[in-house]
């Protein structure tokens, strides 16, 4: 595809959107017209024990209705994006990447969600730019948010800590200094295809990191790509979460995940 057909089908599909799907919180949410305003006979949100935040010492426990993906013991949520088992190594109740053995996603798949990841980079930091800590959460296997020491290590912006990678840096640099545990609170809803593989819906991302607002909403322009911005490919609803391997060293803890299905109830 062209660089100017896909810039104009990314425009047409964001000028559709709005007459797209039925999207929850907005005024044309159906429930607002099925329930009168204080209806005592609504149904009250289901009750949920919170999680607790973590600290440098310790990471924080994840809301009692999420998916616990990596709880400081197995990788048994994990394989290799090779085949077979994840071959990163488990110690002291974090997760730390083994450089050269090749990025690892989730057994399980997941498309609209809520998803919390701690990581740390290397103190002392090894090298500069992208070759300081990088790493990526990567939702649904395609959309790479981005892991890097930004801690006073200059970079291309769409490439630093907290970037949708290649494509929006994020709204302020929160990052904490190496070897600090960083938080990612990341939003995320997938984008949608009809049955004929035509876009009827951008994937969009909201971030939090270390608690700071660094992605508000964002659209993406479809999958991220090292120096190029490829347009949107039909994929299914559901695919798994990915670590990226960028050969280099780094760490996770404390990885859960809630899944997100009525944003756009029919
Ligand atoms: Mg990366």
């Amino acid at each position: 595809m062209s660089k100017q057909f896909a810039s104009l089908s990314f425009l047409i599909a964001a000028l559709l959107l709005p007459c797209g799907a039925q999207t929850r919180g907005t005024p044309s949410d159906p429930d607002l017209t099925r329930w009168k305003v204080h209806d005592r006979s609504r149904p009250a949100a289901p009750l949920i024990t919170p999680g607790t935040p973590g600290t440098q010492e310790n990471p924080g426990r994840a809301p009692s209705d999420a998916i616990v993906l990596f709880n400081g013991k197995d990788l048994s949520k994990w394989e290799s994006a090779r085949g077979g088992a994840a071959k990163w190594r488990v110690h002291d109740g974090y997760l730390e990447i083994v450089p050269g053995t090749g990025d690892i996603h989730t057994v399980q798949s997941f498309g609209d969600c809520q998803l919390h990841v701690e990581w740390a980079t290397p103190n002392p930091p090894q090298k500069h730019d992208q070759e300081r800590g990088n790493s990526g959460v990567y939702l649904m296997s395609k959309y790479e948010f981005q892991v890097l020491d930004s801690y006073q290590n200059k970079t291309y912006a769409d490439g630093q800590a907290a970037s949708v990678y290649g494509q929006y840096p994020p709204l302020v640099n929160a990052s904490l200094p190496p070897g600090e545990w960083q938080t990612y609170e990341i939003i995320f809803h997938g984008p949608r295809f009809d049955s004929g593989g035509k876009l009827l819906r951008l994937a969009h991302m909201t971030v939090l990191h270390n608690g700071v607002l660094v992605q508000d909403n964002v659209a993406l322009t479809g999958p991220t790509a090292y120096m190029a911005r490829p347009p949107y490919a039909p994929h299914p609803q559901k695919l798994p979460l990915l670590l990226q391997d960028h050969d280099q060293s780094g760490r996770y803890r404390n990885i859960w995940i809630r899944e997100l299905n009525d944003w756009d109830s029919e």
